[in-house]
């Protein structure tokens, strides 16, 4: 079997496939636990209550309430550097096991001089056009008028089908769109890596 992780263990993801999303800003999973002090400063600073305590006490979005303004109140009040705005470039350390990782990570953040930041995060949303209402003919556009950065449009087809298509280039990942979908259709995706978050 293979070696399970203190992260996974905290998780209870003793497969390593459930990455919870983290608050905007937050460092790679791999030094999230490590740097995270579960203070709760970061669930308090958000007004909208969009952070909640979750598994192992770690922070983690709860998009059901609403989307994320990315306000930064969150990230203004991490003083152990687990949100951290990181610099587009420089190299990340390698592993969590060496204290040298931890100045090197302060440091890539502390020494970034232009305002290329990596983005808050790497969550898109996906509609599955199976369950999507407008796409069974019934007239629905909850998902499109809550979208801030007018990511989804919707398409007229034939017979009264208006098909949503959602432009991954703009979409913020904010989850907005989640709650707002009365079939659940929308599906918030951690891109980065490649999985569906639980
Ligand atoms: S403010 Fe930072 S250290 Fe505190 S719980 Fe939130 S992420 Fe963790
Ligand atoms: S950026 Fe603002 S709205 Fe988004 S999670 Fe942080 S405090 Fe809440
Ligand atoms: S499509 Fe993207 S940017 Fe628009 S509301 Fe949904 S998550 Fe936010």
């Amino acid at each position: 079997m293979a070696e399970i992780t203190r992260m996974q263990f905290l998780r209870g993801d003793l497969k390593g496939d459930k990455i919870p999303f983290r608050p905007p800003w937050a460092i790679p999973e791999q030094y999230f636990v490590d740097f995270c002090t579960r203070c709760d400063q970061c669930i308090e600073a958000c007004f909208d209550e969009l952070i909640i305590r979750g598994r192992g006490g770690y922070p983690q979005m709860d998009f059901n309430r609403g989307g994320c303004d990315f306000c930064e109140d969150c990230l203004n009040v991490c003083d152990a550097g687990a949100l951290k705005k990181l610099p587009l470039s420089g190299d990340l350390p390698a592993n969590n096991n060496n204290s040298n990782n931890r100045e090197a990570l302060s440091e890539s953040a502390d020494e970034a001089r232009s305002e290329s930041f990596l983005p808050p995060w790497h969550i898109k949303a996906s509609i599955d056009l199976n369950n999507c209402l407008s796409m069974n003919a019934t007239i629905c556009r909850s998902c499109g008028e809550s979208c801030d950065d007018e990511a989804i449009k919707f398409n007229l087809k034939l017979g009264g089908i208006a098909e949503p298509v959602l432009n991954t280039e703009t979409c913020t990942g904010c989850g907005a769109c989640l709650s707002v979908c009365p079939v659940q259709a929308v599906k918030l995706n951690n891109v980065s890596i490649n999985k569906a978050v639980a």
